[in-house]
């Protein structure tokens, strides 16, 4: 199988290409028209935007909304993030599909905000390349010009991984970010190597637990003590933290408990297009 196979390719080392069979030339064949489509998914308007609640746990208000893209591709379905994100950093396309998700998420808000369905905090995931990208800043402050997003209403997702590599580098960059006003979060907490001391340093506003540690943290002491551990150290470096993954009442409760800010989860709405997340939106209430 497929699998078997891409254990022999990588365990057998380069020079020994007799161990590529048809199923794993099928997936290089299929990444590769993964790739050539999504050269055109843009102009042809293939891509959209899921998005998902954040609620505050001890208000209950909604705080925000994460930005989730999908693919509406016109053979394979709705194609998640997961199949073609990577495919779009190796290619370098992540770079025109970050520009387009950015500024579609941007135009979202403030449609929602002129329609009177409420000014929304958005998020929006960022990838490693995307931060890389000397164009970054520009193409930030081109967006919010253009479309008029005010800069504090953007929140941007980065995860841990990134943020290691040039250290002094980046923390001049995220700085850079937060002049302008945006807030910034590190995405799937706990699972990259963090260290405390430059966590302590980043210019960052939250920290999202990674949903891995959620899912077993009820029947699992380990999970639950990192998850603890985690509140812990946003608590002292004075961050949001947000629990990512809550699909139950009484996950819901543990966080609460353990003093965890934010939720996002199925147990308040899966990610949903647009139209779908103004109706959860308007039904929800901005419980002012
Ligand atoms: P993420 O940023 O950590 O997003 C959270 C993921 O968890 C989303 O998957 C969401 O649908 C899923 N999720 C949320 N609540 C629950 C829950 O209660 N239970 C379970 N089982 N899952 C839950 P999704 O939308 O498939 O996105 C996967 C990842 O793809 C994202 O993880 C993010 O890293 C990446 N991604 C998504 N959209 C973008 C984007 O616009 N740009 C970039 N660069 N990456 C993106
Ligand atoms: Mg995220
Ligand atoms: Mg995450
Ligand atoms: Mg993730």
């Amino acid at each position: 199988n497929a699998d078997a196979a891409m254990y022999l390719a990588k365990t057998s080392g380069r020079n020994n290409a007799q161990f590529f069979t048809p199923e794993l030339s099928i997936q290089a064949s299929e990444r590769l028209s993964i790739e050539n489509e999504l050269r055109h998914a843009i102009e042809r308007e293939e891509l959209c935007l899921y998005y998902q609640p954040r609620i505050a746990t001890r208000s209950q208000k909604l705080v925000g909304i994460e930005a989730l893209v999908r693919w509406q591709h016109p053979e394979k379905g709705l194609l998640s993030p997961i199949r073609f994100i990577p495919v779009a950093e190796e290619s370098g396309l992540i770079i025109p599909l970050g520009n387009w998700i950015l500024r579609e998420a941007c135009r979202q808000h403030i449609e929602w905000r002129g329609r009177g369905i409420g000014s929304i905090p958005v998020s929006v995931n960022l990838s490693a390349l995307q931060l890389r990208d000397p164009g970054l800043l520009a193409m930030i402050d081109s967006t919010l010009r253009d479309t008029g997003m005010e800069a504090s209403m953007l929140e941007l997702e980065l995860t841990e991984s990134l943020l290691m590599e040039d250290v002094s580098k980046t923390i001049e960059l995220l700085a850079a970010i937060r002049e302008r006003g945006l807030k910034l979060s590190i995405d799937d907490f706990g699972t990259g190597y963090s260290s405390l001391n430059y966590l302590r340093r980043f210019p960052i506003d939250a920290l999202k637990i990674d949903q891995s540690f959620i899912r077993g943290m009820l029947d699992d002491a380990q999970h639950l003590a990192i998850t603890k551990a985690i509140i812990g150290i946003g608590q002292t470096l004075g961050l949001r933290v947000v629990a990512e993954g809550v699909e139950q009442d009484e996950e819901l409760r543990v966080l609460t408990a353990a003093g965890c800010d934010e939720i996002q989860g199925y147990y308040f709405s899966r990610p949903l297009p647009a139209a779908e997340m103004a109706a959860w939106i308007a039904n929800y209430g901005t419980k002012d």
